[in-house]
């Protein structure tokens, strides 16, 4: 049967040393998963359970790219984060068979609209708005897993035209990567395809036009983005 319209092909990413792109399928991300960070967003870390939101593929945005401030917002966020790209898929995953499904890793920005967030949550709202919206989930290319190596204490490091903003290490996660992916897996069947935004440390802060954003893990490709005047 035919379809009445096209629609836009789902992203793929470009993977290090490799012909084949990785194709995107969904993308799951992690809420306050570093103590400094969720303190100064106004809470107390905790080992509850881990704070899981996605965003969807159309929020993808490559790095190297200039976009739009974003529309709807006066406190737009950058919040650098280890990407966990999964190459394989599963359900109900042990901890120590966690890593065995990881293709690669890669760093990304979970850009945020604060102010819709905030607002969100105060009023006990979904956060969609404030987290799932166009160039949303910027993404670096990915490294294979078996290059990059574990995730351990890496450092993670963001500047903001040069100006060090985040600086922390991989090992300052509550919830490691292998536990993520564990955790994520009683909730999901897990699917090759899925990425994880695993938390951004303390120092998040406001873009504006004119930035130019480097995201750093040791290890993996920088990220660059620029944001440009409202459209
Ligand atoms: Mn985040």
């Amino acid at each position: 049967m035919s379809q009445l319209f096209e629609l836009a092909p789902d992203p793929v990413l470009e993977m290090t040393g490799s012909d084949a792109c990785f194709p995107v399928g969904r993308i799951f991300c992690v809420g306050q998963n570093y103590a400094a960070h969720a303190r100064e967003m106004g809470f107390e870390p905790q080992r509850e359970a881990p704070i899981f939101f996605t965003k969807s593929p159309a929020a993808v945005c490559h790095s190297g790219s200039t976009i739009a401030y974003p529309p709807g917002t006066e406190n737009c966020h950058y919040e650098v984060e280890l990407v966990v790209a999964l190459g394989k898929g599963g359900f109900r995953v042990a901890p120590r068979d966690a890593l065995g499904l990881v293709a690669g890793y890669g760093v990304g920005i979970d850009l945020t609209r604060r102010d819709l967030q905030n607002t969100a949550r105060g009023n006990g709202h979904p956060w969609d708005t404030g987290k799932d919206f166009e160039n949303a989930a910027i993404l670096a290319p990915l490294t294979p897993a078996d290059r990059f190596g574990e995730p351990g204490a890496q450092p993670i490091s963001l500047t903001q035209n040069g100006e060090v903003r985040q600086e922390a290490d991989l090992g300052q996660m509550i919830w490691s990567v292998p536990e993520l992916i564990a955790e994520l897996s009683k909730l999901y069947h897990l699917a090759p395809g899925d990425l994880i935004y695993t938390g951004t440390p303390a120092g998040v802060g406001p873009v504006a036009p004119g930035d130019r954003l480097v995201g750093r893990v040791e290890g993996l490709v920088d990220l660059t983005l620029e944001i440009g005047e409202p459209e």
